[in-house]
């Protein structure tokens, strides 16, 4: 997908700043497209395995589906009703004698012969002899029971669900490349697969850093707050269908974070941190993947969610991912997100997105960067509507949490009421 290259990515510069652990980082901005692409280019692809149908909604298939047997696999009645001989009801109105009841799930052992008819259900078999179904409705029985008066002409094959109608043995059913949705696992039970060839489900770890971080209900002393990134970040990796693993909290300590970082990448396809990527004293997220991992850390010029480290530890994907709790779930979006569907063996990795109508002004400022304003989209008259969800500060979570978009404004003073913005649709 093209449309993130294409946005204005000039940006200033920030000064260059020696790292803790001894690198010199770097003092430009670099574009989203840019940044996204270095994240890209360096996640492993994805893994295939054999899964149990119970385990493979939203997983994407590695190998072709081929239906081994016929689906229906016999004929059948789509109707509760009469199986006849179509041509036994040419002059109807006209009585034919009931000679057995066909229930779903029997075995037909009585053939219908000229004048004669089987009651049958929805779903059993055809009757040898019978070609054409007369619903319940088009038919009156006499008061022995004995005789069925048929109200109307039937053609052959009325109401009668043919073998093979849906599947053929030896059709490919769903090729290589398909994300399994609830139909979808209908339809391999419906051919007796009980495993399917896909690509695994990933396991991403979730860490938060930070001294000021607490969990749980507890009073908070000067300086603390909750730790909001950790259920919001295990949420939306629960949301795009990989295994959420929680790796807890972590103090700003190099060792600590050395620690839980081996500990994240050693059963886990990729782990995500919050907090300690940007430019402050105590940030050792990103001293930390510098030192034990192949680590680039980048200044994107995009608000929020500007600081991002990106690296491999033993080959396992990391994501730096900002402390602010809008700009960790912004940076989920835009790197996170994509990323982890490409190694799930999605090929659409992106969100949805659309051209809306902005209702009251999505104001900002010029600063050489791209913004995504959170937003309430409306679909209303045939268009979409969007206006802002409220605070935009990258610390304020209530606006997230309302926004169903992000509105992509690009630099300059912001989007005027009644303008079109583009908008990415969450979820
Ligand atoms: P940092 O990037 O570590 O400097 O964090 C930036 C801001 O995000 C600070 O105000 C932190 O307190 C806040 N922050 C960091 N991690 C979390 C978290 N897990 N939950 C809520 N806020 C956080
Ligand atoms: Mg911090």
């Amino acid at each position: 997908s093209s449309w993130f290259a294409t946005w204005p990515t000039s940006g200033g510069s920030w000064p260059a700043r020696k790292g803790r652990g001894g690198a010199e980082y770097p003092r430009s901005v670099i574009s989203l497209a840019e940044a996204r692409a270095h994240v890209f280019e360096r996640c492993p692809g994805p893994v295939v395995s054999e899964v149990p149908l119970s385990d493979a909604r939203g997983l994407v298939t590695a190998a072709p589906v081929v239906a081994t047997g016929a689906v229906p696999p016999f004929a059948n009645s789509a109707m509760d009703g009469f199986a006849v001989r179509s041509a036994d009801t040419v002059g109807a109105p006209l009585g034919l004698r009931i000679v057995g009841t066909l229930a779903a799930g029997a075995v037909p052992d009585v053939e219908v012969c000229p004048g004669e008819a089987i009651r049958i259900m929805t779903g059993a078999p055809m009757p040898d002899g019978a070609d054409s179904v007369v619903m319940v409705e088009k038919t009156a029985v006499s008061d022995d029971g004995a005789v069925v008066t048929v109200a109307v002409e039937v053609g052959e094959g009325n109401h009668v669900r043919s073998a093979g109608e849906d599947l053929l043995p030896g059709e490919e059913v769903f090729a290589s490349g398909t994300a399994l949705g609830p139909g979808h696992l209908g339809v391999l039970a419906s051919i007796g697969c009980g495993s399917v060839t896909a690509f695994r489900r990933l396991r991403v770890g979730v860490l938060s850093t930070g001294d000021e971080l607490v969990e749980g209900p507890a009073a908070l002393r000067v300086g603390q707050i909750r730790d909001s990134n950790r259920p919001a970040l295990l949420a939306l990796l629960d949301e795009m269908g990989v295994v959420p693993v929680d790796l807890g909290l972590v103090v700003d300590d190099e060792d600590a974070i050395t620690a839980a970082l081996l500990d994240g990448v050693a059963r886990c396809d990729a782990v995500l941190t919050s907090g300690g990527v940007s430019m402050g004293d105590f940030d050792y997220v990103k001293v930390v993947l510098d030192r034990i991992g192949e680590m680039r850390w980048m200044q994107v010029a995009i608000r929020p969610a500007k600081p991002l480290a990106f690296g491999l530890v033993e080959g396992v994907p990391v994501f730096g991912l900002p402390g602010n709790p809008v700009s960790s779930m912004v940076s989920f979006e835009l790197f996170a997100r994509p990323a982890l569907r490409a190694m799930s063996g999605h090929t659409d990795l992106e969100r949805q997105r659309v051209q809306a109508r902005v209702v009251g002004g999505l104001k900002r400022h010029a600063d050489g960067k791209v913004h995504f304003g959170r937003v309430v989209v409306e679909y209303r008259d045939g268009r979409y509507l969007a206006a802002s969800a409220g605070g935009q500060g990258s610390h304020q979570l209530t606006a997230m949490a309302t926004a169903t978009g992000l509105a992509v404004l690009p630099d300059g003073d912001g989007v005027a009421d009644g303008d079109l913005v583009e908008v990415i649709l969450l979820g």
